[in-house]
């Protein structure tokens, strides 16, 4: 039996979901995220990425999503995975209690050979992000040159990854393929429909996310959201809806297309937010443990990692800091408290 304490916090949330960061680089550079293109200075290394994710384990996580930045960058990637794999399948050790493992990407660098090494390092799930369908719209979101071919070279390799990432057996219909799509006003919201369209003619469930005040750098403003009630009138004026619910520690309420053609989802974390269930923790390529996306500061893990991680008094500092817990920015903002302004940028806590 598998030593593990739950804890939550003092909302009484547990912690679930771990989403840790490979990489603060990015290959792209989208406005609502502004990535950073240098590397963060101490970066983890593999056996402290693997005590951090044992720690979370012992404390009752049960999904774990690698992301980024950009996490394919990464060359640790495929050896993590591996690594998670054969302790996965041992029984009595705290990672055998994972019930899957997830990756974000932008699927620029997804080719076939790169998503069968995923696969047989032991993936569950892949996301891949893309925010629209026009080669121009396509370049102005993701910070590419909008004259040239940059945009629909983009366009054409995250279609060819969908294409290999099925290939290789990230079915959509068990939901191990999905499509992530931040619809911003004023930028792409004639992109909407198109994307659903995409999303229900290939079976892959879009989530359609609603641009959120992550960091201090993408000039973010309420005008700018669209927000997920009217993406819904959108969807429904084409394709008749059933809701089928958020499930709960989930972060998208999803529907299903009456006519049979699958699911849509939103994450609606700026007009419906979900804080009172929330069960992430996020941490770092440099080891901040951030548990709130919308926070300005993380507690810094390192002491307990180095020179070697230090796996007793890990799950401590964890524990301590989880239970102690209060944060739930995103129903604070529809309430007008006033928060920090200096907050962390997306793509170094990771989505
Ligand atoms: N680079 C990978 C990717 O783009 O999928 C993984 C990291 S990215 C930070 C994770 C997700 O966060 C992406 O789906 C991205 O679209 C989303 N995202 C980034 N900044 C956002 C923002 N300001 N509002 C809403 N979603 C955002
Ligand atoms: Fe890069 Fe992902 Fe941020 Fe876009 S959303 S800049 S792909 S980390």
């Amino acid at each position: 039996m598998v030593s593990s304490e739950l804890v939550t916090d003092r909302r009484q949330r547990p912690l679930q979901v771990l989403r840790l960061s490979l990489t603060a680089r990015c290959n792209l550079a989208c406005s609502y995220c502004q990535p950073d293109h240098r590397e963060v200075s101490g970066l983890l290394s593999q056996s402290q990425r693997l005590a951090l994710i044992e720690a979370c384990c012992r404390l009752g996580v049960r999904s774990l999503r690698l992301t980024g930045g950009e996490p394919l960058l990464s060359d640790q990637l495929e050896p993590l995975l591996e690594a998670i794999r054969l302790r996965r399948q041992q029984p009595g050790d705290p990672l055998s209690q994972l019930e899957e493992v997830a990756l974000t990407s932008n699927g620029l660098l997804l080719d076939q050979a790169r998503a069968e090494r995923l696969r047989r390092a032991g993936l569950d799930r892949i996301t891949l992000s893309l925010d629209g369908l026009d080669a121009g719209v396509v370049a102005a979101m993701a910070g590419l040159p909008e004259v040239g071919e940059a945009g629909s070279r983009a366009l054409a390799a995250v279609r060819e990854a969908i294409v290999v990432a099925r290939e290789v057996g990230f079915d959509p219909r068990l939901g191990a393929l999905k499509l992530n799509s931040v619809i911003q006003r004023g930028r792409n919201e004639d992109q909407l429909l198109p994307l659903a369209a995409f999303a229900r003619d290939q079976g892959l469930e879009l989530r359609l996310i609603e641009f959120m005040d992550v960091g201090h750098r993408n000039g973010w403003s309420g005008d700018q959201v669209m927000p997920a009630a009217e993406m819904l009138r959108q969807l429904q004026a084409v394709w008749p809806l059933e809701p089928l619910g958020r499930p709960a520690g989930g972060t998208a309420r999803r529907w299903r297309y009456r006519d049979g053609a699958g699911v849509v989802a939103m994450i609606a974390s700026v007009s419906e937010p979900f804080c009172s269930d929330c069960n992430r923790a996020r941490i770092t390529a440099d080891g901040q443990l951030f548990t709130c996306l919308f926070a300005s500061t993380g507690l810094n893990l390192r002491p307990w990692l180095q020179p070697h991680p230090d796996a007793e008094s890990l799950v401590v500092a964890l524990r301590d800091h989880w239970s102690a817990r209060i944060d739930r920015y995103s129903e604070e903002r529809s309430l007008q408290v006033q928060t920090d302004p200096e907050r962390a940028d997306m793509a170094y806590l990771g989505g």
